[in-house]
């Protein structure tokens, strides 16, 4: 399926609205709309199949992490749980000058993510397939990233020990989360200590379009997170920090 007219102007607009001049990227959006919404039909990739959903769900609500003022140029980011490429591949678009790993532990997924990175010319990404818990063991990639992204992988504290031990000390974790977030930040402060982070700050947005709440929630990492964590594929979420 195409993206319509009506669809660009979606989104032309969406970006006004979260302060982003979409024009210059109109075209590798619409291919990106293109690749997912083929794709999806034989894969499953993602439930949000209609236009107005992709444009407002998808591309701009990956595109709201830039409300958070902490992406510099330069930065080395990893979207862990990434999916069909959220919020990583409408990030890595608009900010060719930070490096973005898009991790996933579903293949379908993974290799999706590098045939958009690899038909929008890309060159700023890498997919990665693997789970984020191996990865962080992993003495090349363990406290090597700038800032970690997720969303919609995973309650606060198992997010936080599936990115922490990748950030650098000085680095940031943006946890995208839905309309309610108070019990989930009170759940997940002593994993996030644990893991050597603190809250930093949660910023508070409406959704353009659909007008729906949204939080980023911003940890920083104080601390090296200890040799113990992330526990083995699948603890995290099974069994979380407290
Ligand atoms: N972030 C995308 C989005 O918001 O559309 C995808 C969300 S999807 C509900 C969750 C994804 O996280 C799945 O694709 C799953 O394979 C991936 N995932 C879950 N746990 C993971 C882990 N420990 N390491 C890597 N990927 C993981």
């Amino acid at each position: 399926m195409q993206m319509t007219a009506a669809g660009k102007q979606m989104l032309l607009q969406a970006g006004a609205e979260l302060g982003l001049d979409l024009r210059p990227y109109l075209p590798q959006f619409a291919l990106f709309f293109e690749l997912l919404t083929t794709v999806n039909q034989n894969l499953n990739l993602t439930a949000i199949r209609d236009e107005e959903g992709i444009i407002y769900k998808h591309f701009a609500d990956s595109l709201s992490c830039l409300r958070y003022a902490g992406f510099a140029s330069g930065l080395s980011v990893i979207d862990v749980g990434t999916g069909a490429g959220f919020p990583g591949l409408p990030l890595a678009i608009v900010r060719s000058d930070i490096q973005f790993d898009l991790l996933d532990a579903t293949k379908k997924k993974i290799e999706f993510v590098a045939k958009v990175a690899q038909t929008l010319a890309l060159v700023n990404t890498q997919a990665l397939w693997g789970r984020s818990e191996e990865l962080g063991r992993q003495v090349v990639k363990r406290e090597t990233y700038g800032a970690a992204l997720t969303r919609a992988v995973a309650s606060l504290a198992t997010a936080a020990e599936l990115t922490l031990p990748l950030v650098q000390v000085g680095g940031f974790v943006l946890v995208q989360k839905g309309a309610e977030v108070a019990r989930e930040l009170a759940e997940g402060q002593g994993a996030i200590r644990k893991l050597g982070g603190v809250l930093e700050q949660v910023l508070h947005l409406k959704l353009p379009g659909t007008g729906d709440t949204r939080h980023l929630i911003i940890l920083r990492k104080v601390e090296p997170t200890p040799p113990q964590y992330p526990r083995k594929p699948g603890v995290p979420a099974k069994n979380p920090l407290s």
